[in-house]
């Protein structure tokens, strides 16, 4: 089946059990009652052996269930965890697999509050945690015995630079003991498939295109077969849970992902062609343009593209000169996150971006509304700017 296909029909089956509703209902429950003391023995043998059962509120319910399979289709894995945000799947992945004296590699241009994590949180622990700038290539320079862990993030974030992802698994692929992880935020739903091509775990922030109305913050873990027993046992360890509301949510979210993806990248590709005519505009990133770092591999291993882009300016142009445009953007909402329905901007700190040593950048996160208004809230603020 066709991915467009499957975001409509996949973890129906929920539903058709209790109703003939065309959803899987939200079920709310921290306790389960069991019918007698065997098959509360049973269950708890089938949870010992990893066994995913309707047992404890805490533990899964059968909306949230519907969610992790729909995502396990999605992303070609084999079981799929969700978490209370984005941020805390990427958490969970360290945690999980990382412990003290092992080494971790992570490229440059990761998520910034993941670094945080590797730097704050992981380092202080005796987990030796290297950034790498560029792609497999310097993968391979610093792969050492007791690499446990490479983390990807493709393209990455703000700058979407991109990395050979078979590239990397083939570097790895004699290294029993190293892991390759991807964070597929950019990717999901769809446009990308890190399990497919050679990662073993997957992670996206639903919060953004899968939720894609700006109103629920989650996280998701998709695992292949070699690393799905050890992260589902130790999420529940660790007390992992999402509400059956949210999960709920989600995946309303993700049956309109492609519509709207498809339509967040058409309205972005005309964006872009007005953004190009300007005379303070340096570069636009955007994966899809051949004039991006990394297009080939764009091209190759991704079947499309969504809204978010970054705009570099002319070196005249200073970061100073953007926030003050970016203040008088009327459409464009000021704000963190993307994938929600709406257009956003977002401007960073002179020197606040890893892997980026260019000038002044804004990011767009390009929304549903009419191209041709975008552009002219763009082009009012643009008129600020020195020529
Ligand atoms: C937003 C984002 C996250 C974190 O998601 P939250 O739900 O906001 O915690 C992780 N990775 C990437 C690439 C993101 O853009």
């Amino acid at each position: 089946m066709k991915d467009k296909t499957k975001l409509v029909h996949m973890a129906r089956n929920h539903a058709k059990a209790e109703t003939q509703a065309v959803n899987p209902p939200v079920i709310r429950a921290s306790t389960v009652l069991y019918r007698d003391t065997d098959t509360l023995k049973s269950i708890r043998a089938r949870r010992e052996g990893n066994e995913r059962v309707f047992s404890y509120g805490a533990r899964g319910t059968p909306t949230t269930f519907a969610l992790e399979d729909a995502i396990s289709e999605i992303e070609q894995g084999v079981r799929t965890m969700l978490f209370p945000s984005g941020l805390a799947a990427i958490a969970h992945v360290f945690l999980s697999v990382l412990k003290p004296g092992d080494h971790c590699l992570l490229s440059e241009s990761i998520y910034g509050p993941a670094r945080a994590i590797a730097v704050r949180f992981l380092r202080p622990r005796g987990i030796d945690c290297e950034f790498y700038p560029g792609g497999h290539e310097e993968v391979a320079k610093r792969l050492r015995p007791e690499t446990r862990l490479v983390y990807v993030e493709i393209p990455g974030s703000i700058i979407y630079d991109l990395q050979d992802l078979p590239a990397i698994a083939a570097l790895l692929k004699n290294g029993e003991n190293t892991l390759l992880a991807a964070d597929n935020t950019w990717g999901a739903p769809g446009l990308y498939r890190p399990i497919a091509l050679g990662a073993d775990i997957s992670i996206i922030a639903v919060t953004k295109y899968i939720a894609g109305h700006s109103d629920l913050v989650m996280g998701s873990v998709t695992a292949n077969a070699r690393t799905a027993e050890q992260l589902c046992h130790d999420a529940g360890l660790l007390g992992q849970t999402v509400s059956p509301d949210d999960a709920y949510t989600a995946l309303r979210g993700l049956r309109t992902a492609s519509a709207r993806i498809a339509m967040h990248s058409a309205h972005a590709m005309e964006v872009i062609r007005w953004l190009e005519e300007q005379p303070q505009v340096d570069r636009i990133l955007y994966p899809p343009l051949p004039s991006h770092p990394g297009h080939e591999i764009w091209k190759r291993d991704f079947t499309g593209a969504n809204g978010l882009l970054s705009v570099t300016f002319k070196p005249h142009i200073k970061q100073d000169d953007v926030d003050r445009m970016a203040d008088r953007l009327k459409l464009f909402g000021l704000g963190a996150s993307w994938g929600g329905y709406e257009s956003l901007a977002m401007v960073y700190p002179e020197g606040g971006i890893p892997g980026w040593k260019g000038g002044a950048l804004i990011r767009l996160h390009i929304g549903l509304e009419d191209p041709a208004d975008l552009i002219a809230d763009l082009q009012q603020a643009f008129e600020g700017l020195p020529g």
